[in-house]
């Protein structure tokens, strides 16, 4: 604590009351951001293992700020948690998603599916479910085309809310998945509980699994009891083809990475799709 004017202490810090003031002048300049359409979306393509056909995409956030330049998803999500301006950016995010959903469909992809992250905020936000009821009248979409990414930290936070959040969404057709699978906290015993369709393995153990004998032993023993329990299972960061190999040998069901494409652009979809299409 610093002392200041005679024997008064403060109880924050410097460095505390800086982070808070970075926190709002960061809410102020989303509010701008989302007025002034400063955010897309970059969709990575999801293959399966087996046949490399295409599954869908994960929708990665971006923001295009007129002086900083393009400002990484990980530097300005975790500073607004907590923050109203992350439903408000979620809903940005999920109406963008089925926009792109109507608009793969017009061009023929009748099966894409769409993974959308969710923040601990945006889950417990008790307007979600109305809000995507409202997205799917007005699309006009069924909810099998999207998938909704939660993390471990988000599902232990609150259990018993997050399964009832869960199964309601899941009666109207939409699917989970628990990303960042094996870096956070949980028990396994969540997984029995758990609504979830799909397993997410980290691409922490990906990167250097055909090197570190335990990421390796890691990643398969996951694949073995993510089928078993009969989930799918994602392999995300698959950088090689060495890496896709090994996977694919493995039983894994769907594969994200760098080494079939990094997150495409809004803007260069319809030509990425169009060279994919024809092979
Ligand atoms: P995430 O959900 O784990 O997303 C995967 C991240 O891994 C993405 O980073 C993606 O670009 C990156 N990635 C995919 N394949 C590879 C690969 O082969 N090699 C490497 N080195 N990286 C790969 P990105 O786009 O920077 O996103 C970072 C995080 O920001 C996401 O991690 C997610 O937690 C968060 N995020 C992004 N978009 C949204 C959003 O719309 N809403 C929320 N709540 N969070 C988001
Ligand atoms: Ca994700
Ligand atoms: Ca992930
Ligand atoms: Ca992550």
């Amino acid at each position: 604590a610093k002392k200041s004017g005679g024997s008064q202490y403060h109880i924050y810090k410097p460095e505390m009351f800086t982070r808070v003031a970075q926190r709002v002048e960061l809410e102020g300049e989303v509010r701008q951001a989302l007025l002034k359409q400063q955010f897309s979306l970059s969709l990575q393509p999801q293959l399966s293992a087996k046949d490399k056909k295409l599954i869908g995409f994960e929708a990665l956030l971006r923001w295009h700020h007129p002086e900083r330049g393009m400002i990484p998803p990980d530097e300005f999500i975790p500073i607004l948690e907590n923050s109203e301006y992350m439903i408000e950016l979620g809903y940005w995010v999920m109406r963008r998603c089925f926009e792109l959903v109507s608009e793969f469909l017009e061009q023929g992809l009748i099966d894409v599916r769409v993974a959308i992250n969710l923040s601990a905020m945006q889950f417990l936000d008790p307007h979600l479910s109305d809000y995507l009821r409202q997205l799917m009248r007005r699309f006009n979409l069924s909810a099998k085309h999207f998938e909704l990414e939660l993390t471990e930290q988000t599902l232990v936070s609150d259990i018993d809310t997050a399964i009832g959040v869960m199964t309601s969404l899941k009666k109207i057709g939409f699917s989970f998945a628990i990303d960042d699978f094996g870096t956070g906290y949980s028990s396994l015993a969540y997984l029995k509980k758990m609504p979830v369709d799909v397993i997410k393995i980290d691409k922490s153990f990906i990167f250097g699994m055909l090197e570190n004998h335990s990421d390796y032993q890691i990643i398969m023993s996951t694949i073995a009891m993510v089928k078993n329990l009969g989930l799918t299972v994602v392999a995300e960061g698959v950088e090689s083809g060495a890496q896709l190999r090994s996977l694919t040998m493995n039983d894994c069901d769907i594969i994200q990475g760098y080494y079939f494409s990094k997150p495409v652009p809004e803007v260069e979809l319809k030509s990425f799709l169009a060279e994919r299409l024809v092979d």
